[in-house]
């Protein structure tokens, strides 16, 4: 099976999916627009029993409550068909997706060891066998590409992430087609010069630089809701990057001026080994909720399989820049203070902050102190920036060589050879 020919079958995989998908929230407002009848229904009845025995004088009152419980009725009668009306619309474009997917899926035995092309268990075995094959074939998957985007971070496995789509799109030939995207945070709530090095990474290949800031950044965004995301819902991360994310997705489509749908990678540097919730992604999957009739949206991670060693040793044979933080030994290129961070990555960052003379642990504590919702649940920066201080009285500040980095990860002979190839480079 050619490449065309699987990313039509994924983009009926799509279309299935999200008819499903619209079926089963139009089956949603179905049933609440019945219970909502059968609730109007029951005070009509209770109206109506109660007309005759109300006393002469309150006549009046209970017919116009009767009344208006008629008006609601009907009203509420009328809600009720029309979502019976939807959600039979509904069904039957899931039915006929399904039905195209199953037809087209003619081979879909061999790609799936199924029978049941129609139901969602075929439907992700197909999807699952399709990806992974396309996972397989890197060169060619970029060389389909209408846009290769690039999510950095400027961090260590953005970084990578980056470097090894650049070897790939110019082994396809298709270099140009890459794009870098920097979600913008706030300079408030990043380390310094974050942003100049996700530019710098993505000028060493020539590519195009793209920035996407919401509205509101991280400290405004907490500050209006007055909590801090957690790792159950992590709004920072969907609202301030992947819907602004999102918003790109259009304008790359509307500059790429296409007659039929486009193919759009987007590339994230994410491992699997990072966290649990991150294990349960795959190397390559259907952006179903970037994706629409003018845009298919896959989703690649391309570092998704290596280790943190594995990611410091790419650093170090390709001579990749990284940022100074990670010298450190803080391991993550995230937000100074970062949800999900430890205690004591915290602690080291707040000593780092000092050290660059960054006002940052005093916003946020201020912040927390205002908002009056802890940072985490297990403790509150108030606790991290007094237990900074204790560390700093009996260390003195925070110091770190050029290097440190590598030198935990791969020894001391890699990061002096990273640093004379970087010299070289430069
Ligand atoms: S780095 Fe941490 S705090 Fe910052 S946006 Fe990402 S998850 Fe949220």
């Amino acid at each position: 099976m050619d490449l065309t020919t699987r990313l039509h079958l994924l983009n009926l995989i799509r279309l299935s999916a999200s008819a499903e998908s619209s079926c089963r929230a139009a089956d949603r407002a179905a049933r609440r627009a019945s219970a909502r009848r059968k609730e109007a229904a029951a005070t009509r009845r209770r109206l109506r029993l109660q007309l005759r025995t109300t006393p002469s004088a309150e006549l009046d009152a209970a017919r116009q409550a009767l009344e208006d419980a008629e008006l609601a009725f009907s009203a509420r009668s009328a809600d009720t068909e029309a979502a019976g009306a939807r959600w039979g619309r509904a069904f039957t474009a899931s039915a006929r997706a399904d039905a195209r997917l199953g037809d087209e899926l003619a081979v879909t035995r061999e790609l799936t060891g199924s029978d049941q092309p129609r139901t969602k268990g075929g439907r992700a075995k197909a999807e699952a066998a399709l990806l992974a094959e396309l996972a397989a074939m890197p060169k060619k998957l970029l060389d389909a590409a209408h846009a290769i985007l690039v999510q950095s971070s400027a961090g260590k496995d953005s970084v990578v992430a980056l470097d090894r789509v650049v070897r790939w799109a110019k082994a396809a030939g298709c270099l140009s087609k890459v794009v870098v995207v920097h979600a913008d945070i706030g300079q408030e709530a990043e380390w310094p010069g974050v942003r100049d090095l996700a530019q710098q990474q993505a000028e060493r290949y020539g590519l195009r630089f793209m920035v996407v800031k919401a509205s509101v950044g991280f400290l405004g965004m907490v500050e209006k809701r007055g909590l801090w995301p957690d790792a159950q819902s992590r709004l920072c991360t969907s609202t301030l990057k992947r819907d602004e994310a999102a918003k790109l997705f259009t304008q790359i489509v509307d500059e790429l001026g296409l007659d039929d749908q486009a193919l759009i990678v987007n590339c994230l540097g994410i491992r699997a080994a990072e966290s649990p919730s991150r294990r349960k992604k795959h190397e390559l999957a259907i952006d179903h909720r970037a994706s629409n009739g003018r845009r298919l949206v896959l989703t690649w991670h391309p570092v998704f399989h290596l280790t943190e060693e594995e990611i410091w040793q790419e650093i170090a044979d390709q001579a990749l820049d990284y940022h100074p933080v990670y010298d450190t030994l803080i391991p993550r290129l995230s937000c100074i203070f970062c949800i999900l961070a430890s205690f004591d990555v915290l602690v080291r960052a707040v000593r780092l902050c000092w050290v660059l003379g960054l006002p940052t642990p005093k916003t946020y504590v201020d912040l927390e102190e205002r908002i009056g919702h802890r940072f985490k649940n297990q403790f509150s920066l108030a606790q991290v920036v007094e237990e900074a201080s204790r560390q700093e009285a009996e260390e003195g500040p925070l110091t770190w060589r050029r290097g440190d980095a590598i030198r935990h990860h791969l020894g001391e002979g890699a990061a002096t050879a990273y640093l004379q190839r970087l010299a070289l480079a430069a």
